[in-house]
């Protein structure tokens, strides 16, 4: 059965949902308010493609990022890349777990590593090390793919103001679908669990020698990642990176915008104080070249929840993005939702059980 699918959101989500449903038949038209692909979130954040290495606090988020992790090499062999050395290390007395609890759970949770025997010489302070396969994920080449593959399907400059059910359908900005899936994360309809809207800072370096990526975890720590750009890096820090908790979208706008110097320079030497701790080098070998802002939908809770969730209203989905891995969770479960919908209508009416009279003829 094929249906007319509204997709609201240019970001990972609506793009890769509207390239799997188009794949599968479905009359897919997507809308975004930007002009271009990828221009919120999905094209300002870390870019790292998880394996699960970052949530030791959440079994859920660890085993979708594991599993998100092959099927992403999979769906989209050219849409990433290796990270020569990627080292998560555990600082001494700063962590909210101890290297041995990290790595046990990590073990447990089916997601492999090698230990390194000893810190190298750029990190201090740090308890343990591991390296991780996770890889960088390419931005530019994405944007190129979907654009491509969406071309003819795509409303781009299209802001939705409206969406709502009708008999059978959904209509949105006044044009009906048989459904509307809404991959705003949370921006257009707020999901029916308890959220915040948190506008982010992100650092961007320049560094001409081939340094590792390092995460420090597990809590308030901060991380260096590799950008698509082999001398660009991502300078992120969970205390500092976020600039502020906001009770709605509108809110989260507002304090992404009002951003100017002074916020900037005063982030920057916190973040860059943060990171030398672990890795005292930082300010000789990295130059600042310039910010990333974005605005993150976060699920209100301690334990770090960044799974996906999809949620049914009628004929209208709503998408809980989690990461960039877990994109195929939110294809599955909406596909899954439709088909429920279709065959709960084909099946027939509840009737008594026919076992008995099987039971009795077999006896007779
Ligand atoms: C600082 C930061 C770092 C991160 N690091 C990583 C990382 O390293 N790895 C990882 O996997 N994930 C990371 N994430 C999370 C990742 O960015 C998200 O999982 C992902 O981008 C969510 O994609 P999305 O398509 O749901 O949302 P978005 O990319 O935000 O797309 C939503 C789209 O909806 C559009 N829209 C909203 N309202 C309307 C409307 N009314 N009408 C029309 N269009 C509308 C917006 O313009 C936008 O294009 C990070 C996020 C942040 C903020």
């Amino acid at each position: 059965m094929s249906f007319k699918v509204g997709i609201v959101g240019a970001g990972w989500y609506g793009c890769h949902l509207a390239s799997s449903l188009a794949t599968l038949g479905f009359e897919v038209t997507v809308f975004d308010r930007q002009e271009r692909l990828m221009q919120e979130a999905s094209g300002n954040n870390q870019f790292r493609l998880h394996l699960g290495f970052h949530y030791a606090r959440h079994h859920g988020t660890r085993l979708q990022s594991r599993d998100g992790f092959q099927r992403f090499i999979e769906r989209y062999p050219t849409l990433s890349r290796e990270v020569a050395q990627n080292i998560y290390a555990v600082p001494r007395g700063a962590s909210l777990i101890d290297f041995q609890t990290y790595k046990l759970i990590m073990a447990a949770s089916g997601i492999d590593y090698i230990e390194l025997a000893e810190a190298p010489d750029f990190l201090q302070s740090v308890e343990g090390c591991l390296l991780a396969r996770e890889r960088v994920i390419l931005l530019h080449r994405a944007r190129e793919l979907f654009q491509q593959r969406l071309a003819g399907c795509l409303r781009l400059g299209t802001e939705v103001r409206t969406l709502r059910n009708v008999d059978g359908g959904a209509e949105l900005n006044g044009e009906r679908f048989d459904y509307v899936i809404d991959a705003t994360w949370g921006q257009l309809r707020r999901p029916p669990i308890e959220v915040f809207y948190e506008p982010t800072l992100l650092l961007y370096y320049e560094c001409t020698e081939a340094v590792p990526a390092i995460t420090l975890v597990d809590g308030p720590l901060c991380s260096i990642y590799p950008t698509e750009d082999p001398q660009i890096y991502t300078l992120s820090s969970v205390p500092h990176t976020p600039l502020g908790r906001c009770a709605t979208a509108g809110e989260a706008h507002v304090k992404r915008a009002e951003v100017g110097r002074d916020l900037v320079t005063a982030k920057r030497i916190a973040m860059e104080d943060q990171v030398s701790l672990n890795v005292p080098s930082f300010r000789d070998r990295f130059r600042f070249v310039g910010i990333q802002l974005a605005i993150k939908t976060k699920p209100v809770g301690q334990y770090d929840d960044r799974s996906c969730y999809v949620f049914q209203d009628g004929r209208i989905f709503g998408v809980m993005s989690g990461k960039i891995d877990t994109i195929f969770f939110a294809t599955e479960r909406i596909l899954s939702m439709i088909e429920a919908e279709h065959s709960a209508a084909a099946a027939p009416a509840e009737a008594p059980s026919a076992l008995r009279d099987s039971i009795l003829m077999r006896a007779a």
